[in-house]
């Protein structure tokens, strides 16, 4: 089997389920690590403020799609996955359809209501393979990015695709507006004990990102023992959710 895991922003994956990838990919199986939006700005505009807000964050600057496909890139390596991208821009690229912290976790925009066809057919014509086993995300936390992801996994498994959902992490509080997304699935416990240190490698890969995820401390000693962001990314399993 060929799995796909796919991530909308780069470091979804090895913080959703890295342990599985790796575990996956030790076992000898396929596995392949696709972003969904990986690219930066277009031309010369320097974004939205939400974007510029980011990038100083990151301390990337306009180079920060250059930046985060170059930690990927030493992530797979790490989880021993394949990386792809789908080169569609993220949210905070899309003009200026998100101004707001609460836009970039709500609803999608109405000019992105076609996106999630658009990644399901790029990704149904994608040249992994079959069989193939699709992984998209929870979207636990609401950001559209994730919601648009989940939808085209859904879309490509009304057409009989075989997906599984991960847990996504750390991309702001659970917005479900009273639905949650794990409703009607079932979870499957993971044992990743044996792949905790490559999991930290890889989440520490992304270093651009590390520090707005789990604060500039913690990140600064990421992976050492007795920390909680550490005991957390180290806990030694994972859960993954299918239909019923
Ligand atoms: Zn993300």
């Amino acid at each position: 089997v060929n799995h796909v895991f796919v991530q909308p922003h780069f470091d979804d994956v090895a913080l959703g389920c890295g342990g599985t990838v790796a575990s996956l990919a030790a076992a000898g199986e396929g596995v392949w690590l696709v972003t969904v939006f990986s690219d930066g700005p277009r031309g010369p505009t320097r974004g939205s403020p939400l974007a510029r807000q980011l990038h100083a964050h990151w301390r990337t600057g306009r180079r920060a799609a250059r930046v985060r496909a170059a930690e990927d890139d030493e992530a797979a390596r790490y989880l021993g996955a394949v990386p792809l991208r789908l080169g569609l821009r993220e949210a905070v690229y899309r003009g200026h359809r998100y101004r707001s912290w609460d836009q970039l976790y709500g609803t999608p925009h109405r000019r992105d209501q076609q996106l999630a066809e658009r990644v399901a057919s790029i990704l149904g014509s994608f040249p992994v393979p079959a069989p193939q086993e699709l992984y998209v995300p929870l979207a636990l936390s609401g950001h559209v990015d994730h919601r648009i992801v989940r939808e085209a996994g859904e879309l490509l498994a009304d057409r009989g695709a075989r997906i599984s959902y991960y847990e996504d992490f750390g991309e702001g509080p659970v917005r479900t507006a009273g639905m949650d997304p794990r409703e009607g699935l079932v979870p499957m416990v993971v044992d990743t004990t044996a792949f905790v240190d490559r999991k930290v490698l890889a989440v520490r890969a992304y270093e651009s990102q590390i520090g707005g995820l789990f604060g500039a401390d913690d990140a600064a000693s990421l992976g050492a023992p007795g920390q909680p962001a550490s005991e957390m990314l180290r806990c030694g399993s994972e859960r993954l959710w299918n239909r019923a």
